[in-house]
């Protein structure tokens, strides 16, 4: 059975799992190794059953739980060679890992994996489209903008999960100071929700039939602003999706492919 759900969703910590035939991928480890244990344990999995974790980049809500993680499983570790160079002097020495310029399509087992380069202020930062055709989930969140590049890497996917940090009012207005408002909105940030949208609709044209929203600010959003923007971007479009919300803290429920 191909499943995916995201485990934990914003900047306080990011974590995704896919589970196709013998390949457990988790993407991203921005939370402590019993936190991702007790969500995997509601899978029926554990971390060591865990084949391979995908990592997008180097900030800490996508990456603080990796030293131990590495140390409690096999899992063959997958991630830009910039993303490996900034993180491996707090990792175990010399851990089983596949190391890629983004942009390159990877073998996970017989899970192929599309990676691309996301606009964000880390080097090396990416994005990956993981899984076969119908079974595809593309998880595309801390970019800036949605280049044509990325938009080609994740057309089609099933399931894609979109990043709609912020309302830009909200941000605008918001108690951020001014320099990392700057940074938040430049094409290094972070998607607004109306941007997010847009895309979003594109998408669905193409073929995307769920779409998950991820890495809800907590302080420059609101679920039911995100979930307004995506209705009224898709009813413009004349498309259709099942829309979700990735949980700050929990899983989502289940794609089931
Ligand atoms: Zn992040
Ligand atoms: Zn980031």
């Amino acid at each position: 059975m191909t499943y995916f759900c995201t485990l934990a969703s914003g900047s306080s910590g990011n974590s995704a799992f896919y589970c196709c035939g013998r390949q457990r991928i988790l993407i991203d480890a921005g939370k402590n190794v019993r936190y991702l244990s007790s969500q995997l344990r509601r899978l029926g999995m554990g971390v060591g059953d865990l084949t391979h974790v995908l990592i997008t980049h180097s900030h800490s809500d996508h990456v603080s739980a990796l030293p131990v993680l590495l140390k409690h499983s096999r899992a063959v570790l997958v991630c830009s060679y910039d993303t490996y160079a900034a993180v491996a002097a707090k990792l175990p020495p010399d851990p089983p890992r596949i190391l890629f310029e983004p942009g390159e399509t990877l073998l996970l087992g017989d899970c192929p994996v599309r990676t691309f380069a996301t606009l964000h202020d880390a080097p090396g930062s990416c994005g990956y489209a993981v899984g076969e055709e119908r079974e595809r989930v593309a998880f595309c969140t801390d970019t800036g903008t949605v280049t044509a590049e990325i938009f080609e890497a994740i057309r089609g996917s099933r399931t894609v999960v979109l990043e709609f940090n912020h309302d830009e009012e909200m941000l605008k207005h918001g108690p951020y100071p001014y320099p990392l408002k700057l940074r938040i909105l430049s094409d290094r940030g972070h998607l607004s929700n109306a941007f997010a949208a847009r895309v979003a609709a594109g998408l669905c044209r193409e073929g995307t039939e769920t779409l998950i929203l991820a890495h809800l600010s907590a302080e420059n959003n609101r679920p039911e602003l995100a979930l307004d923007a995506v209705s009224a971007a898709l009813e413009k479009a004349e498309v259709r999706a099942e829309v979700r919300l990735a949980p700050r803290d929990g899983m989502c429920d289940p794609v089931y492919f």
